[in-house]
């Protein structure tokens, strides 16, 4: 039995006040049956770290360099976030393809350094609107899963994958249960031939995840839990959400 992860993206939003508060309630709606963890902005990790050390909450990063050492102004690398104690870090999400141009061997590589460092990769692959239109959803999937998978060879089955329609990040829009379902089979599928694990591996679902939707998400079978972008950012709606998971 795999057991459910909900991870909180908080993009760039917060403040050292906001982070405190939100943080302190996190803790203390605890206990949940789901590993929890926060990736939050770089700038607030050490403050993260101290503040759940100690705790079974998790914390994480948003992004990674694909480089472990050098020049690469602005860059952070695995070891860093390692030193920081991250458990996690995203890897290819959608708004870093799309406003960072990410390529698929781009955020392969970010995923390849994070693990070299101990830290997961929790790898973002998703489908424009576009291209579910014109039914290439399940091509789109496959094409970004598999630069990592390759990348990450006999080390695949360690990374957390979460399927996150571009569409449906933000912007209310929730893919059906049938929708998110039918995609975590194609991944699992994928990531079963690949490395013989996939029936261990977990992958999560993102897009509009909310606390009156969450439940039914969560209850399919083939998906593992949830990385929250906005929600995330509410303790209760957090807080319900995570406690939907188990
Ligand atoms: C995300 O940023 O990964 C995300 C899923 O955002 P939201 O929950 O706001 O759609």
């Amino acid at each position: 039995m795999r057991r459910k992860l909900v991870v909180g993206n908080w993009k760039m939003h917060g403040s050292r006040p906001a982070n405190a508060e939100l943080l302190a309630a996190l803790l203390a709606g605890r206990p949940y049956r789901a590993d929890v963890a926060v990736c939050v902005p770089s700038i607030y990790l050490n403050e993260t770290a101290a503040t759940l050390a100690g705790s079974d909450l998790r914390w994480g990063a948003q992004d990674v360099s694909a480089h472990e050492q050098g020049a690469y102004t602005g860059e952070i690398s695995a070891a860093m976030l390692a030193e920081c104690g991250c458990r996690y870090t995203l890897v290819g999400h959608s708004e870093r393809r799309a406003c960072h141009a990410e390529t698929d061997a781009l955020v392969a590589a970010k995923a390849q350094a994070a693990l070299a460092r101990g830290v997961t990769p929790i790898v973002c692959v998703g489908e424009t609107l576009a291209e579910r239109d014109a039914g290439q959803t399940e091509a789109v999937v496959k094409r970004q899963l598999s630069a990592v998978i390759t990348r990450l060879a006999h080390c695949a089955a360690e990374m957390v994958v979460a399927y996150e329609p571009v569409w449906a990040i933000g912007t209310g829009r929730t893919a059906s249960p049938e929708q998110a379902l039918a995609v975590h089979a194609v991944l699992r599928a994928q990531l079963q031939a690949a490395t013989g694990h996939g029936a261990a591996m977990t992958i999560l679902y993102g897009g509009s995840v909310k606390p009156d939707n969450a439940a039914t998400l969560f209850a399919q079978a083939d998906i593992d839990g949830g990385l929250i972008g906005g929600a995330s950012l509410k303790a209760a709606d957090f807080i319900a959400i995570c406690r939907a998971a188990h």
